[in-house]
Parts: C-alpha cells; sequence; structure tokens
C-alpha cells in the first residue's frame, strides 16, 4: 500500500473515531493517538522520506492537509460535547439558572482607617485639606528642625528606628546610616514640609503612620498612626486652637461634652497644652479608665515654636500659628472598647471584621 493509501485511510479513520468519541477526555487521547510525537500521522510523515522523490511534495501537502483537517475535527467535536454537556445539566436542572449566585465578600476599612477617614471628613469642614509626607525620614526633619536639636533632652522621648548602612546588617554590625535616615518617630516634620511646599494661610492636617522602638504591650506598638493640624497665618492665637479642638470634640464625642486645656510640653510647640474630655467611660465621677480623675487626654496642642516658624521658612515676628497632634489608634480603642492595640496590626480577619464601616 502506498504512502497516499495510508493518508486516505487515516483521514477517513480519525473522523470516524472522534465522532465515536463522546467525551473530552476521549478526544484528548485521540489527539495524543493522532498527532502526538509517536502518533499516526507523525510515524507516516516519518516514512515520507522512502518515497519516490517525485511524488514527495504532492504527499507533504496532503500530509498537511490531513493534519489542518484532524486538529479542526478536534476541536469542533470538543465544542460540540461541551454544548450537549450544558444542554444534559441545564435540562437535569443540576444547573439552575434563576438560583441565587453565591455571595461575593466585599472587604471594608480597617477600624482605625475608618476614623482617621472621619476625622479628615470633621477637618475638611473646617477647611483643613490632606497633607502627607514620608515615613522614612531624615533626622534633620523629624527632629533638627522641629527644635530638638542632638543634645535636647526631649530626644529621650523617643526611641527611634534608625535604618542601617548597606550591607552592615549582614556584616553583623548594623550602624546607623550617615544621613541620619531613619522611620519618624511622629508627623511632626510634616509641618516643616508643608511650610515649605505651601502658601499662605495654611490649614492642613498630616495623616500617617509613625515608628517607634517601643516594648510592645496591650498600649504600645512599634507602629501607630498620628494625625498632626497645622494652622499658619498672621493673626492666629491660642484661643483659636481652643475654639476649634472644642468645636471638634463635638462630632466626635457629643455636643454636650465637657472639655479642659492644661499645660503640656512639647519642644515645638510654646506655649503647649493637653486638650482633655469629660471621661468617656464614667462621664466624670472617675474610673479606671480614666485613672479616677474624670478626664481623658485625647491630644496634644501648642502655638508653633518660632524656631519652628524659622525652619519652615516664616519670620516669627510676622506669622504665627497652631498645631495639634491626635492619636487615632487610641481614639479607635476607646470608640470601640478594644482593650490591646496589638490586635490593630495582627492582620486577623476574625478581629477586624467586627468593625465594618459606618459604625
Ligand atoms: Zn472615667
Amino acid at each position: 500500500m502506498s504512502l497516499a493509501d495510508d493518508l486516505a485511510t487515516l483521514r477517513a479513520s480519525a473522523r470516524d473515531r472522534l465522532s465515536a468519541a463522546t467525551s473530552a477526555d476521549a478526544v484528548e487521547a485521540l489527539r495524543h493517538e493522532l498527532l502526538g510525537r509517536s502518533g499516526e500521522l507523525t510515524m507516516l510523515l516519518r516514512s515520507l522520506g522512502t518515497a519516490p522523490e517525485g511524488e514527495r511534495p504532492a504527499l507533504g501537502r496532503v500530509a498537511n492537509e490531513v493534519r489542518g483537517e484532524i486538529e479542526a475535527a478536534i476541536n469542533g467535536r470538543l465544542e460540540t460535547l461541551r454544548g450537549e454537556d450544558l444542554e444534559r445539566r441545564l435540562s437535569d436542572e443540576a444547573l439552575d439558572m434563576s438560583a441565587p449566585g453565591s455571595p461575593v465578600r466585599v472587604g471594608h476599612l480597617h477600624p482605625v482607617m475608618t476614623l482617621m477617614r472621619d476625622l479628615r471628613e470633621i477637618f475638611h469642614a473646617f477647611g483643613f485639606e490632606v497633607y502627607e509626607g514620608p515615613e522614612i525620614e531624615t533626622d534633620e526633619y523629624n527632629f533638627e528642625l522641629l527644635n530638638i536639636p542632638p543634645d535636647h533632652p526631649a530626644r529621650d522621648l523617643w526611641d527611634t528606628l534608625y535604618v542601617a548602612e548597606p550591607g552592615s546588617v549582614e556584616a553583623g554590625d548594623p550602624r546607623p546610616a550617615v544621613d541620619g535616615t531613619i522611620l519618624r518617630t511622629h508627623t511632626s516634620p510634616v509641618q516643616v514640609r508643608a511650610m515649605r511646599a505651601l502658601d499662605l494661610p495654611i490649614r492642613v492636617i498630616t495623616p500617617g503612620r509613625c515608628f517607634r522602638y517601643e516594648a510592645v504591650d496591650a498600649s504600645h506598638g512599634f507602629e501607630f498612626h498620628q494625625i498632626e493640624g497645622l494652622v499658619i497665618d498672621r493673626d492666629t492665637s491660642l484661643a483659636d486652637l481652643k475654639g476649634m479642638l472644642e468645636e471638634i470634640a463635638r462630632p466626635l464625642y457629643g455636643r454636650d461634652t465637657r472639655t479642659r486645656f492644661r499645660p503640656g510640653y512639647y519642644p515645638f510647640t510654646e506655649p503647649s497644652v493637653a486638650f482633655d474630655v469629660a471621661c468617656l467611660v464614667c462621664g466624670g465621677p472617675g474610673c479606671a479608665a480614666c485613672g479616677r480623675t474624670g478626664w481623658m487626654t485625647i491630644l496634644g496642642a501648642g502655638m508653633v515654636h518660632p524656631e519652628v516658624i524659622r525652619s519652615g521658612g516664616f519670620d516669627p515676628d510676622e506669622v504665627q500659628g497652631y498645631a495639634f497632634g491626635l492619636g487615632p489608634d487610641r481614639m479607635t480603642m476607646l470608640r470601640h472598647g478594644i482593650g490591646d492595640i496589638r490586635l490593630f496590626f495582627s492582620a486577623d480577619l476574625r478581629f477586624v471584621t467586627q468593625f465594618p464601616e459606618g459604625r
């Protein structure tokens, strides 16, 4: 029998065998049998070399035609089987097109993010815009420009995480990077960045993450959030600050919330104050949550120190301003009665899903 006859036989048999295949698996097996590396067509093509030279081009053409036909027949058969399968499932009612779909799980914001977004809305109503700064800072912006020179005792308040010199950690001798690169210990460096970038009047809030080398416990994390507020203008006073904070406490803690100012200390404000609201747990008489004082401190604030105004590129004799810093983590703990700050960074959905947005 000649190669031409063999090809004709294969052509006919492939067609019959494919129409007899009743599953996708059977079709795939046939694909292997017919077209695989040692498949029937491949074997015939190998014997092409033994055919008379004059006939080879014509035989080659026929072989290619047969391959194309078989491939098309395989794809057609698979298509048909898929259609039949769908029809069968529909008629069996195994697939009920009218049944409700399975619910898609939609995520939501972390409770701290929800609170920060709420704060952003409140401050927006007071004309504040959001101004963000880098989480990796220089010693200059984090300390020096904020009136905290290298020998200032206030530096002891913050255990700073330094970014190591490249390669020094692997070498077992981590040295702080020469340019004093650190993870910012507060959002205050953004005060100077905002003053240098923006025109008067400046009215910004600077939400973001901060980092300190803390012994981690239920109320301290090495990673936490702050929202800093900054107002710089030609005619601002401590009275403006007090009035605004009292207005902001209302939407946060209720219309009748009692508030108070008391002296505080920060190197970058002068004078500095702490802003308290009546205890959110006991409302005044004193309890364990407020240390029996009846008050809870919700933020620190003050008039921006003249040195910091100067760092920002303004003349402190001409402009003044005030700044305040809030702790969104603690505020979120109070809002929801959460007892352990470590839960915020636990990445545990069982925790996060307890606080859907809008609560
Ligand atoms: Zn209390």
